[in-house]
């Protein structure tokens, strides 16, 4: 049996190798290592993939997330309702904004952000919504909009989890998760659903104007070159970056479907031990699985995830400390905040790995550790 991975981005790369090398090949070639032709190639065929009008490529995912937030103008002490279930970056650059991060509950059954507990976090100083498709499953959008349309609120999607993602409304409608926000940012970080070889990330709007200030702002603000008529940062997509996306864009749908099925060959496994809650799919949206995450009960976690490293089964915890308990959050009054079903849900997760390249003997051999440990 191969050695077992989180994630597996060499074979996949093996998989598609010369193009992505004649694509590396063709930057070396023409030179043009900042913003050259892959680079707009690839943001048109993200368009064009995910059905939104503009797309601005980025350095990476939390700058996305710092660029969007700048291009909606927030101010220092706007509240930004968010969970505090997530990566870091979402919430890290509400602070560094000087913007004022309020921390909200995340659903039990999908690890998104709840909406009931928005609605009860809103103030006369809320101007944004962040919700984040944590693991690949959609937070609830459509009640999301709902709200931040009541309240004149903005959304940023942080769907740097969940490319490709669809996203069903209550009127049949479909769209890709990131689409539906007022903002919606990506990364491809190398072990993300659709990874580089090495950072980058992008942002999406359909306001036109909106996108203009957001490539402006990835750019010292300027729109002619010299001239800076707004406060930016530099934030670029490296060329040779766009050309490995431009081929793996074509597979994406491919390597969702390879999640997919892991998942399912897991979910079958799990599904009827009462000891392990395995991750459900609401019917508004399509699990991308950028994780594969139970939640584990009358176990210790800790111990499990000890066992299965014993056994060569690498495994996470995302995240093993939520961001209202991070020092980082201490002078926005974290340790104040009371968000038990975040910290049950912290003690309980645990992340398997879960890739495009996994074999069926790879996963009984998980499954069956896993199920020995739990039964004993
Ligand atoms: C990876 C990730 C980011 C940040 O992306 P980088 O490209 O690493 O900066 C932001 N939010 C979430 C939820 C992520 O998983």
């Amino acid at each position: 049996m191969k050695p077992i991975q989180m994630v597996d981005t060499k074979t996949q790369y093996l998989k598609i190798k010369e193009r992505v090398d004649a694509g590396i090949q063709g930057v070396l070639d023409s030179a043009a290592y900042i913003n050259g032709k892959p680079v707009q190639e690839f943001a048109a065929n993200l368009s064009q993939y995910l059905k939104v009008p503009h797309t601005i490529t980025c350095g990476n995912g939390t700058d996305a997330l710092q660029i969007a937030m700048m291009a909606l103008d927030l101010q220092p002490g706007d509240e930004v309702i968010t969970p505090s279930f997530t990566y870091i970056a979402t919430v890290e650059v509400i602070a560094l904004l000087r913007l004022t991060p309020v921390f909200v509950e995340v659903d039990k059954e999908t690890f998104c952000i709840d909406a009931k507990a928005i609605r009860a976090a809103i103030t006369p100083k809320t101007k944004a919504i962040v919700p984040v498709h944590l693991y690949g499953h959609a937070a609830p959008m459509e009640e999301i909009m709902d709200i931040a349309k009541e309240h004149n609120l903005y959304v940023i999607e942080d769907n740097a989890q969940a490319i490709g993602s669809d996203y069903r409304f209550t009127d049949g409608s479909i769209k890709k998760t990131g689409t539906i926000g007022t903002i919606g940012t990506t990364s491809f970080y190398p072990s993300k659903n659709l990874g580089a070889f090495g950072d980058g990330g992008a942002i999406f709007t359909s306001d036109a104007s909106l996108a203009e200030k957001l490539k402006m702002i990835a750019n010292h603000g300027q729109k002619i070159r010299y001239y800076h008529d707004l406060v930016g940062c530099n934030s670029r997509l490296d060329s040779i970056q766009a050309a490995v996306l431009n081929v793996k864009l074509e597979f994406l749908d491919e390597y969702i479907e390879s999640r997919q099925k892991v998942a399912a060959y897991y979910n079958k496994a799990f599904a009827l031990h009462n000891k392990l809650t395995i991750p459900l799919v609401k019917p508004y949206c399509s699990h991308v699985y950028h994780q594969y995450t139970l939640i584990v009960n009358g176990v210790d976690r800790d111990e499990l995830s000890q066992f299965l490293q014993d056994n060569k089964i690498p495994n996470m915890i995302y995240y093993p400390v939520p961001a209202h308990r991070q020092k980082m959050f201490d002078a926005f009054g974290g340790s104040s905040y009371n968000l038990p079903l975040t910290d049950w849900l912290t003690e309980r997760v645990i992340s398997l790995p879960i890739h495009t390249e996994m074999e069926e003997e790879q996963l009984n051999f998980i499954i069956n550790h896993l199920l020995k440990f739990i039964n004993n």
